[in-house]
């Protein structure tokens, strides 16, 4: 399999190569060349199997260029119980008749970005041991994804971890998850600002090229394909857990910011898992909702992007969209090119009736839907769900058609997002074996000004 530009670029690129890379250098993003289609006596081959045997082989039809035993290995290493917490991995939860949870944040920091974040942990070592390199990681993060990333990075060969976060914005749960950890290649920087400060500086290393390349810096963010492909494993695993028979069909709603948890469901349905619907569900910030609805994708300014009681999708301009349209439009670079060059865009009402063949539909959900759909949920099931869990919950709800299998995925556990649970049940949320007191643990992290000039130092003088 090689890998090509959403932007028109068709240089042809192995795996491990994009693996290490972030955007394609005409600013594209990367995808597969084509789909590997799953024809119906793979998919009874594969309904059998135990969850890193399957990712296993989803990952083996994107991947040529590593040993079939090392990454059999990889993949069992990382899907493990040890890991996960159950054989399942991700097990199924029902709720009433039609709807289910995909439990997919019982990783090491409780959110669904551990799903992938583990596994591209796992091969950045590999490969970087390969070529004798290292690479140095450079995030910013607003909660979960710089938890995940540190957690799946820590103590590996040849990877340090520099991740910035906003001084004061995250839950006490979150930076404890991330400032407890002692290793010496994990370094928490707090940033005197919020998370758009933390961004541009991101943005401003990326864009010194020199410095880039003399310090070898990498990204850990969304668009990585590798963080893609391993999120599309789940959908069939659920799928698996939801039907007794390939021909039943199911549909599944996402809680989605980025689009990219989502985007991995589209490349599943591609694949040709029998998904009927996939429900992207948005809170306040509705860009994607609004996309759907009307084919206009409006991303907006930082200072229009609200901030919420779900943060992880408090995006108003979702990298992974980019993906979605260039299938939605038949793979054509140059339409593409010129549409997320501008920025803004409308679909011709051509364009915009071909996404229900994609099976693609949206809803929107506020504070209030979520504090009630906790509320509700918590008093008919006895089931705990967090506030993204409940966004995608409440719009699943709402869309449900009669005799349709709803899987529900669920980001995160709820203990990452205490306030909200308080205010909707009065009560402290669970919390998993072994998190208990994490907030008192000791913290190690330095702070820094919201300057580029700071973060380069900083970097320049731990790398050696
Ligand atoms: C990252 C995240 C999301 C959004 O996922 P995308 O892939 O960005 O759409 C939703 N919920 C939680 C808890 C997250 O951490």
């Amino acid at each position: 399999m090689k890998y090509v530009s959403t932007r028109g670029d068709t240089t042809e690129r192995a795996f491990c190569d994009i693996l290490l890379e972030g955007l394609a250098p005409d600013g594209g993003l990367y995808m597969p060349q084509r789909y590997p289609r799953v024809d119906a006596a793979t998919l009874a081959r594969w309904r059998g199997l135990a969850y890193a045997d399957l990712a296993f082989e989803i990952l083996s039809l994107y991947i040529d260029d590593i040993a079939v035993t090392d990454l059999c290995a990889i993949c069992r290493r990382v899907y493990s119980r040890h890991v996960f917490g159950s054989d399942a991995i991700t097990p199924l939860k029902s709720l009433e008749p039609g709807v289910a949870l995909v439990a997919l944040s019982n990783g090491p920091t409780l959110a669904f970005k551990d799903m992938a974040m583990q596994l591209l942990g796992a091969l950045f070592e590999y490969e970087l041991g390969r070529r004798g390199q290292t690479l140095n990681i450079l995030g910013a993060t607003s909660g979960d994804t710089g938890s995940a990333a540190e957690h799946a990075m820590r103590g590996k060969r040849g990877i340090r971890v520099f991740m910035l976060s906003p001084q004061g914005r995250m839950s006490p749960f979150q930076q404890a998850q991330m400032f407890s950890l002692q290793d010496a290649n994990i370094h928490n920087l707090v940033v005197e600002g919020v998370f758009d400060d933390c961004q541009d500086i991101v943005k401003a290393v990326g864009n010194d090229l020199a410095f880039k390349r003399a310090h070898r810096i990498g990204t850990v963010n969304s668009i990585n394909w590798a963080r893609l492909v391993a999120q599309v494993v789940y959908y069939f695993a659920a799928y698996f857990q939801a039907t007794k028979a390939n021909g039943e069909k199911v549909s599944f709603a996402v809680p989605s910011g980025n689009f990219g948890n989502i985007c991995a469901g589209h490349v599943a349905r591609m694949m040709g898992l029998p998904i009927e619907r996939l429900v992207c569900a948005t809170n306040e910030n509705d860009v994607l909702d609004e996309f759907f609805r009307s084919g206009s994708y409006r991303p907006r300014a930082a200072a229009e992007t609200h901030e919420t009681s779900s943060p992880s999708m408090d995006i108003s301009k979702a990298s992974n969209f980019e993906r979605f349209v260039y299938d939605l439009l038949g793979r054509d670079g140059a339409r593409v090119k010129a549409l997320f060059e501008h920025g803004a865009f409308t679909l011709s009402p051509d364009e915009f009736a071909r996404i229900a063949g994609f099976g693609f539909v949206s809803g929107r959900s506020a504070h209030a839907d979520r504090v009630a759909t906790i509320r509700d949920t918590w008093a008919r099931q006895q089931v705990m769900v967090d506030t993204h869990t409940a966004d995608g919950l409440k719009v699943a709800r709402e869309l449900r058609r009669p005799g349709e299998t709803m899987l529900v995925l669920e980001t995160a556990l709820p203990a990452k997002f205490a306030a909200t649970i308080r205010e909707a049940l009065g009560r402290e949320p669970e919390r998993p074996p072994g998190f208990e007191g994490i907030e008192n643990l000791p913290k190690r992290f330095t702070r820094l000004p919201a300057d580029v000039q700071a973060v380069k130092r900083y970097i320049e003088t731990h790398v050696e």
